[in-house]
């Protein structure tokens, strides 16, 4: 089933007197949501109390929760050390996602810094590897890890290189961030046909499955020389991409994906306003 949320807590959870994530699930449930992401982009802080009583009641009104892992992975590293680190956050990320007993585990896939592009490609895929085997060893094959496609032309995740990423493993899907994508390549998603395309390449490298299956970061998002800036919220008219014909390609296409919207505090709401167009079709 198709699946539209917030990622994070949203302005106006705030100003109606919400300070608990674990306030979200009645919350999102009666807005006629359901999903919400919740990030651990500063590092994994959550106690197994927590998490638990956080599940319990995303579990009782039926919202999916999924988490975005820390935002300092890097697998292209050439330092062991923080390659270490890597399964750090990726296994401290898996281990809260079950308490919270969520499905879905997001991470940025990472930067060549000074290395050459396609040896670092390389060396990050060597280290995937290591990190699929890893999350078999653990006992987390039930859980799905999303390689993200990245807004900055420096960072490596491009939609090919996400593609190369998942090919190869059962339980690695894409998360296609369409913001990101318009914004490395600054401004090349104008309409429906521009996704379309997207998605056909999505189903030509990883086959139909992974694709209705994906997961989806949408925002608007504003970029300059080098890709993204920041993120910005559905009233901007200059930088999109815009979501209707995201939705349109959706419908059409009958994918299912998990749609977190990473609007800049009006998440929740923007996901409601894709969620209400989609329906509308
Ligand atoms: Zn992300």
């Amino acid at each position: 089933m198709i699946k539209f949320g917030p990622s994070g807590s949203c302005g106006l959870f705030a100003m109606q007197g919400f300070t608990h994530t674990v306030q979200e699930a009645k919350w999102l449930a009666e807005l006629g949501l359901d999903c919400f992401e919740y990030s651990f982009g500063r590092g994994v802080r959550l106690t197994e109390k927590t998490a638990r009583e956080i599940g319990e009641e995303f579990k009782k009104y039926s919202i999916e929760i999924s988490v975005h892992a820390p935002y300092f992975i890097n697998l292209a590293t050439q330092e062991e050390e923080k390659a270490e680190n890597n399964h750090n956050y990726i296994f401290g990320s898996l281990k809260a996602l079950r308490e919270l007993g969520g499905k879905r585990c997001v991470f940025h896939p990472g930067s060549p810094l000074k290395a050459d592009r396609n040896e670092a490609m390389d060396l990050l895929m060597k280290r995937l590897d290591v990190v699929m085997q890893l999350k078999h060893e653990y006992g987390y094959d039930d859980m799905w890890l999303c390689a993200e496609t990245m807004g900055k032309k420096s960072q490596l995740g491009d939609l090919s290189e996400v593609i190369r990423m998942c090919k190869n493993y059962d339980t690695l899907l894409p998360c296609i961030d369409f913001g990101h994508l318009n914004a490395r390549d600054q401004g090349v998603i104008k309409g429906y046909d521009d996704y379309k395309r997207i998605i056909d390449a999505l189903a030509d490298g990883l086959g139909d499955f992974k694709t209705k299956n994906m997961h989806v970061h949408f925002s608007k998002i504003q970029y300059g020389d080098k890709g993204e800036l920041r993120h910005l919220t559905f009233d901007d008219d200059k930088y999109g991409p815009d979501f209707e014909p995201l939705m349109r390609v959706i419908s059409d296409y009958k994918l299912e994906p998990y749609i977190a919207c990473e609007s800049a505090g009006t998440q929740t709401m923007d996901a409601l306003a894709m969620k209400n167009y989609y329906k509308s079709l």
